[in-house]
């Protein structure tokens, strides 16, 4: 007997899962169980437009407020999962309810990590994930407020672009060498250096936080940085307790297979929670990025009904920041490439990068040049060797390499 498909998690995950389970002619009961307040809405823009004030509330949502009614999804807002049973097929709520599944998504998503130093956990502490972090920053970032951020990560790096662009006076402070290293390597993480620090923000690498105050932060050398605006963007950690609790397999993330089924055959698993096996790379990765958590569903939605699908698509990301724009496109680790290609006018913020290994493109970036996500996902895909002078040479099409 069908009992249903419940789904933890209403963020980008959980409501795309839902539209795909409808999309495939699923009849049965859908339960979207999620603890925010909101309805299902995508996080991009709380770093971005809807932090500058420029993106209306109503553009962040998933669906419109009328559409889970008339898809008969049941949505459970406000409203924590607390464990899950797989082999009972149930899931238990805050307060003790139970719902029973014959399918369960865990599209749990991602939470933000603390600094482990002495008031890392204090109140004045923030952090952006969720509509009303963006809404406080908004109201915080003021001119000539003293806004400092820990971590030059996307996050880090989008919020401090936000805060210039209303006024503020923006301090970055970064452990590594340069920000976003871990992710672009050096070679094209000195463009997001000397872009901030263009726009005026005092951008402090290499520093070391020993510890946070309700008045700023304590650095290493026994420097105090005064801060107005303190905000912590030192990564995420997907979250996994329930899966943890429940016995599924959990490393990095909720593993899955290729088709989005964790270690017990009725739970399946998307989004920023999920550490999927990939065909492509030939292991699991764990993708904290909108497009992954746009396009798994789909295939876990496909696999929940017992059709055959295989999630293998490319990574993709993007960024906003001031006047760059900027779209990332296949996987390269640190220190899994050989060789960085730039393609155009560095200088001028316009341009292509590409990370080879043994000649094989792994992933390209084009900032401020559009419409080229499509050849740079074939070059990834296809993994042919290419000559790295034509791949230089913005004269010879992508497509013809
Ligand atoms: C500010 C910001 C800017 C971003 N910008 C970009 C960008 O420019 N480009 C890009 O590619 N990506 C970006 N991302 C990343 C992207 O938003 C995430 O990859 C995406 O939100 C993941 O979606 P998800 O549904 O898997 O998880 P989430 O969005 O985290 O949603 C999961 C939901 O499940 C809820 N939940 C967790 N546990 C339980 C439980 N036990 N019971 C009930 N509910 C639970 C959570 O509270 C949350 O509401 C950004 C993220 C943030 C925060």
């Amino acid at each position: 007997m069908d009992t249903g498909i419940v789904i933890v998690g209403a963020g980008l995950a959980g409501a795309k899962a839902a539209e795909a389970l409808r999309a495939e002619g699923y009849r049965g009961p859908v339960t979207l169980v999620g603890d925010e307040a909101e309805r299902p809405y995508e996080r991009p823009p709380l770093s971005k437009g809807y932090l500058l004030g420029k993106e209306e509330k109503e553009k962040v949502y998933v669906h419109p407020a009328d559409w889970y009614g008339q898809h008969e999804v049941t949505l459970r807002l406000g409203t924590t999962a607390t464990a899950v049973d797989p082999a009972g097929h149930t899931v238990t709520l805050e307060g003790g309810e139970r719902l029973p599944f014959s399918k369960l998504l865990l599209a749990t998503g991602s939470a933000p990590r603390t600094l482990p130093v002495p008031g890392g956990d204090g109140e004045f502490v923030r952090t952006l994930r969720r509509l009303g972090d963006s809404e406080q920053l908004r109201a915080a970032f003021r001119p000539g407020a003293r806004v400092v951020i820990v971590g030059a990560g996307w996050i880090g790096l989008e919020a401090a672009a936000a805060a210039r662009t209303a006024g503020a006076e923006v301090t970055v402070l970064e452990a590594a060498e340069l920000p976003l290293l871990r992710v672009l390597g050096p070679e094209v993480a000195r463009v997001f250096a000397d872009l901030h620090r263009a726009h005026g923000v005092d951008l402090r690498l290499g520093v070391r936080v020993e510890e946070l105050r309700a008045d700023g932060v304590r650095l290493g050398d026994g420097s105090t940085v005064p801060a107005d605006v303190l905000l912590v963007g030192v990564g995420i950690a997907p979250n996994t307790a329930l899966a943890e609790d429940a016995g599924l397999t959990v490393d990095n993330g909720v593993r899955t297979d290729q088709h989005l089924a964790t270690s017990h055959p009725d739970v399946f698993a998307a989004g920023d929670a999920a550490n999927a096996f990939h065909p492509l790379f030939g292991k699991p990765i764990r993708v904290e990025h909108w497009a992954n958590a746009l396009n798994q569903p789909a295939v876990a939605a496909a696999s929940m009904l017992g059709r055959t699908a295989v999630y293998d698509r490319v990574p993709y990301f993007f960024t906003d920041q001031y006047d760059l724009g900027m779209e990332y496109t296949g996987y390269a680790e640190p220190g899994g490439y050989d060789r960085v290609v730039f393609r155009g006018d560095v200088a001028g913020r316009e341009f292509l990068a590409f990370w080879l290994s043994g000649g094989k493109v792994l992933a390209g970036m084009n900032v401020n040049v559009w419409d080229v996500t499509d050849p740079i996902r074939e070059l990834v895909r296809s993994g042919r060797a290419v000559d790295p002078e034509r791949l230089a040479d913005p004269a010879v099409p992508l497509d013809e390499l």
